[in-house]
């Protein structure tokens, strides 16, 4: 049997710093220097103001939970297991969908609003997709 189709992102030339980051264990987000605004997903121009003069930044890595959907149907790149499409809200203000791991697919472990922290997940030797963790995981297990 072939390997699971993987669904992954192709870098382009706006979000290689991205990509990039994520790779190098950082998750890097976008600021305007005209409005201030942090924004994702990459893009040249700041979505609040229209500016072009944006810069890239290491974000802290620290968000917690908005909203989440626990699906339960098996997706070839997702394994068999129930897995959690979430959508985190970063401590820099913007929001990402992402997988929430390093706990129970559960209503009773996914806490909205819950404290999260990001982690990288290898993909290939491109991409590595940045997920998040419980923030007191270590504390708590
Ligand atoms: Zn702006």
């Amino acid at each position: 049997m072939p390997a699971p189709k993987q669904f992954l992102p192709q870098p382009t030339p706006e979000t290689a710093h991205f990509w990039e980051g994520a790779k190098a264990g950082e998750l890097r987000l976008q600021r305007c220097s005209a409005c201030n605004h942090a924004y994702f997903p990459p893009r040249p121009f700041c979505p609040d103001c229209g500016s072009r003069d944006v810069a890239v930044f290491k974000a802290s890595g620290d968000a917690k939970l908005y909203s989440y959907v626990i699906n339960h149907r098996p997706r070839p790149d997702f394994g068999e297991e129930p897995h959690s499409i979430a959508v985190v809200e970063l401590a820099e203000g913007p929001r990402m969908m992402t997988n929430i791991v390093g706990c129970p697919q559960t209503p009773e472990a996914l806490q909205l609003d819950m404290p999260l922290k990001v982690t990288f997940e290898d993909k290939s030797d491109d991409i590595a997709l940045p997920k998040f963790t419980p923030a007191d995981s270590q504390a708590g297990a």
